[in-house]
């Protein structure tokens, strides 16, 4: 039994009086957590804060990304070591953003998901196509090809800790969700790819969807079989947006 997961990625976005603020409304809620795992994905700069601000609960924090090496001359760069040391158990690696706007191809997200895996971090590792790939027919060949890199790099041994989120390239801050059953029928696929690997992994591996996901549309996407929850970008900076998405993920369980 596959237990649902919600990751908030709040990407560039809060200052410490939001993160303060957003935090301790998530914590109020605290009761979700019976039946849902939550993890919090701050700015580099805000997780210390929001570190200590959850200590001694279950909220887990992760960070958006990481560099390749664990240390020394890389202006800019965060390691997984640092993140892992900050108290982070999660990392997200191969976000769309990553992938797109910093350039970020293939074998890095693998390197990256190995990297991170080996510093004691959850890997939440982003995978999907973009509309162009979409109307092309193309949306298994990429998906394959992006979660084959990983595989190549890390082994099957990294799930079912590490986490896969399918997030269409198009439905990422669009406004544009998938449809319950073409986000479904993608996650039937990477979860067939990851129990031809090993089929007891494949089954345990939570796979979150990711794109556009707010309080309207959570419910039907999550009572889908394979969406064990989303990985939430927009929505997960109000609280109460982001806690409705995982109420949805309770009572859809
Ligand atoms: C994301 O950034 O991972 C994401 C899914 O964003 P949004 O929910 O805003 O589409």
């Amino acid at each position: 039994m596959r237990r649902s997961l919600v990751a908030g990625n709040w990407k560039m976005n809060g200052s410490r009086s939001q993160a303060q603020n957003l935090v301790g409304q998530i914590l109020d809620q605290s009761s979700l957590l019976k039946a849902v795992d939550i993890v919090i994905c701050p700015p580099s700069v805000l997780i210390s804060q929001v570190i200590r601000q959850l200590e001694g609960t279950e909220i887990g924090v992760g960070g958006q990304n990481l560099g390749l090496h664990a240390e020394g001359p890389y202006t800019g760069e965060i390691s997984g070591p640092m993140l892992q040391d900050q108290g982070c158990r999660f990392v997200i690696v191969g976000h769309s953003e990553r992938r797109h706007l910093f350039g970020e191809s293939d074998s890095v997200v693998a390197k990256k998901t190995a990297f991170a895996y080996s510093c004691g971090l959850r890997p939440i590792v982003c995978v999907g196509e973009t509309l162009q790939e979409r109307e092309n027919g193309e949306t298994f060949k990429v998906v394959e090809r992006q979660l084959r890199a990983v595989l190549e790099a890390t082994g099957i041994n990294i799930f079912p800790e590490g986490i896969v989120a399918y997030e269409p390239v198009w439905a990422i801050g669009t406004g544009q969700t998938a449809a319950p059953h073409q986000a479904q029928e993608v996650h039937v696929f990477i979860r067939r790819l990851l129990e031809k690997q090993q089929v007891d992994v494949g089954t345990e591996t939570r796979i979150l969807y990711g794109g556009s996901v707010n309080n309207d549309n959570a419910g039907d996407l999550f009572t889908e079989e394979d969406i064990d929850g989303g990985l939430i970008g927009g929505a997960s900076l109000k609280a109460t947006d982001f806690l409705s998405i995982c109420r949805a993920v309770t009572q859809s369980c």
